[in-house]
């Protein structure tokens, strides 16, 4: 008898039709005699709409009052599925994040994870039950409510699996497995059997959204078995696992994310002195932006030109800044340009394997399509190029890399 964390996501509860399948499903396990603790998310969207109306009252809403609202997307969720279980005989029983106590930090919509408490869980299961948590939400010590970052039933589902010491942490969702890339933007795209944490890791932080960026740091900090599998279709999925295989197969490459959310900035014609890029760079983290690309290049007639790349959301909030610091270092110009996409490969194989970064300037290039950064890792090279040719720049880097699926392959 195995312990097992089954988290549903959006579109596998979208409907209610697919909360009663999912409850077909988790009777399944149960009946095997396993004990099951599900996390499920809002109905898809739901946490979008919500968003929405708050919108329509302020432009940038309370982020405490709007964790109170967001959060009850996942409350729906959670009693329709127990009520679904129930009604077919499976005991059953649903918790909020505060009802269970997941307990969080205070930074409201972005919250991390501190404590689970997991008796109350522990008790239902020994009585029979199976337990239905609502995923991407928590509670902090003066007990408002808070939630986890978009995605963050990943997190949820992950965190509730090291706290339990599951025997695996199941994620279910609407692709079934983890791919090569997005398999809806390259059809040939491959699942991948296993994929490691370090991979996983990058390919969530450089812009797949098939994993929460977090749910993968929790897995691999308490080495929770974790699986990616599709909610409705029979099949291995793709295990995320510690080892990294020695073999001759092993591909340079194994994936290929990308990310449209970022803009770039660039100050010309900045006085060189030292301390530029602390000029620039620290009131911008004073105006709480992060900064993820940065490109300072070599000076010529004593000036220099100064690039970095910050999430579009904040785009409007750097510029702002970034004009104020134009003027009061006497810089020539400040450019904006929204319109850019980040490509990045990832692989372990990187590390023995001398090449990787020009096998992918080459393929793009015979595209036609300009690098406008770069930067690397050990295992990954991150481009940005203009947002036009995102597709383009995929395809033909997951051709360059041999991960397309051989002709007439899955589908
Ligand atoms: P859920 O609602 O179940 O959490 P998400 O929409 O958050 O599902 O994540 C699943 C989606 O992630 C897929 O539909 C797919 O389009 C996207 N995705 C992006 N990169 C990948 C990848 N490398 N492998 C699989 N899916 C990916
Ligand atoms: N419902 C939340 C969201 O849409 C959390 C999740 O689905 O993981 O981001
Ligand atoms: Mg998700």
């Amino acid at each position: 008898m195995a312990l097992i964390v089954q988290k549903f996501g959006g579109t596998s509860v979208g409907t209610v039709e697919r909360i009663e399948q999912v409850a077909e499903k988790v009777k399944k396990f149960r009946d095997a005699g396993d004990d099951i603790v599900v996390v499920v998310s809002a109905m898809s969207g739901e946490t979008n709409r919500l968003i929405e109306l708050a919108r329509q009252i302020s432009e940038q809403p309370v982020p405490r009052e709007l964790d109170v609202m967001v959060s009850t997307g996942e409350q729906v969720t959670i009693a329709l599925l127990a009520m679904a279980l129930i009604k077919r005989g499976v005991p059953a029983v649903s918790y909020t994040g505060n009802q269970v106590r997941i307990l969080t930090d205070s930074a409201f919509t972005k919250a991390r994870i501190l404590q689970i408490d997991s008796q109350r869980i522990q008790r239902d299961l020994k009585a029979g039950r199976v337990v239905v948590v609502a995923g991407f939400q928590g509670v902090d010590e003066k007990g408002n409510i808070t939630t986890l970052g978009r995605g963050g039933s990943d997190t949820t589902g992950v965190a509730l699996a090291a706290a339990l010491k599951a025997d695996e942490c199941q994620i279910y969702t609407d692709v079934d497995g983890v791919y090569t890339t997005d398999p809806r933007v390259v059809a040939k795209a491959q699942r991948l059997d296993k994929i490691t944490f370090e991979e996983m890791l990058e390919m969530a932080s450089l812009g797949s959204k098939v994993l929460q960026i977090r749910a993968v740091e929790f897995a691999g900090k308490y080495s929770v078995p974790l699986r990616v599998l599709h909610s409705f279709q029979e099949g291995p999925g793709t295990l995320i696992t510690l080892d990294e295989e020695e073999s001759m197969e092993q591909p340079i490459i194994s994936g290929i994310a990308f990310n449209r959310d970022e803009a770039k900035l660039t100050i010309r014609g900045v006085p060189d002195t030292p301390g530029v890029a602390f000029k620039i760079l620290g009131p911008i983290s004073a105006a709480n932006v992060e900064v993820d690309m940065i490109v300072q290049n070599v000076a010529h007639d004593n000036t220099t030109d100064f690039t970095f790349t910050v999430h579009r959301n904040d785009y409007n909030n750097a510029l702002k800044v970034l004009n104020g610091i134009a003027q009061e270092m006497g810089a020539r110009e400040v450019i904006g340009d929204t319109d850019i996409a980040k490509v990045s490969i990832v692989g372990v194989g990187m590390r023995s394997h001398a090449g990787v970064a020009s096998r992918m300037f080459e393929a793009l290039a015979k595209e036609n399509i300009n690098i406008q950064m770069i930067s690397t890792s050990e295992i990954k090279v991150s481009v940005v190029i203009e947002e036009k040719y995102l597709e383009l720049a995929v395809r033909a880097l997951h051709t360059a890399f041999e991960l397309d699926a051989p002709a007439g392959a899955g589908e």
